[in-house]
């Protein structure tokens, strides 16, 4: 529920009802989020054009329940060590069906349309010239899909290492240098090495260093790139956050 991780949402909000694109928003995270939205909308006068509906995530984390979950997506969640309470995130994605081999039904001469449909699900298929195909023919391997773990405000934890076990990305907050690690337990915070610490630990694939204190930019004696280093000292597939940052989650097995 901190400043710097809640603050963007109600512009964010208003912008999605501004744009007319939305028909409802649920929104999940910490008990005093509807509260915190609430004043904000009603103090600025503001009103959505769409339904807002607030989901607590305090049961699950605590019951290591199910967040949320759809047709391709499972979500999961788990306390984390901070000065307020605050949450670390899981977002699996399920299994896919294999790919499609379009090329070998066109060779085949099957007729574009719903057939395609039915085979890519691997069911068998009867055409009207009598011929039938099973689905099974067309479709590579089922694709296992990725994982992602988000750790927002936290010292060093067990929590988030069991989150995090063989997540394919671990998106970490890291505060600190090793430098500062006294501050760090004072304020909540993790240092590049707790990061990594929980990285190793929790055999992740990659490791993403987010939030980092202002105090290092490229110009101070302590870098962000100190703190990088500092990191793949313990786990070397170790990344810098930046804004826009886009990467493409892959499994270990292809990941180079
Ligand atoms: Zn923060």
């Amino acid at each position: 529920m901190h400043g710097d991780h809640i603050y963007g949402l109600p512009g964010l909000l208003a912008s999605i009802g501004l744009a007319g694109s939305s028909s409802g928003i649920e929104l999940y995270g910490p008990a005093p989020l509807k509260n915190f939205i609430d004043s904000c909308l009603y103090n600025s006068s503001s009103r959505l054009a769409y339904s807002l509906k607030f989901h607590k995530v305090e049961n699950a984390a605590m019951n290591k329940q199910i967040l949320f979950e759809d047709s391709g997506l499972e979500v999961k969640t788990a306390p984390l060590k901070h000065r307020i309470p605050s949450f670390a995130y899981r977002v699996n994605q399920k299994t896919r069906p294999g790919r499609f081999n379009l090329e070998k039904a066109k060779l085949k001469k099957i007729p574009p349309g719903p057939i395609y449909g039915a085979l890519q699900r691997g069911e068998e298929v009867r055409l009207e010239d009598g011929r039938s195909f099973s689905g099974r023919e067309f479709c590579g391997p089922p694709r296992p899909g990725v994982s992602m773990v988000y750790c927002t405000d936290t010292l060093y934890t067990e929590s988030a290492i069991e989150l995090s076990r063989d997540a394919d990305l671990l998106i970490h907050e890291s505060t600190y240098s090793q430098k500062e690690n006294e501050m760090a337990y004072e304020r909540g915070h993790s240092t590049a090495t707790m990061a990594a610490k929980v990285a190793a630990k929790a055999n992740v694939n990659k490791l993403i260093l987010t939030h980092l204190s202002p105090r290092y930019t490229p110009a101070n004696e302590t870098s962000p790139n100190d703190l990088l280093n500092e990191a793949k000292a313990i786990f070397p597939n170790t990344q810098l956050a930046k804004d826009f940052l886009q990467i493409d989650v892959k499994k270990r097995c292809n990941s180079s």
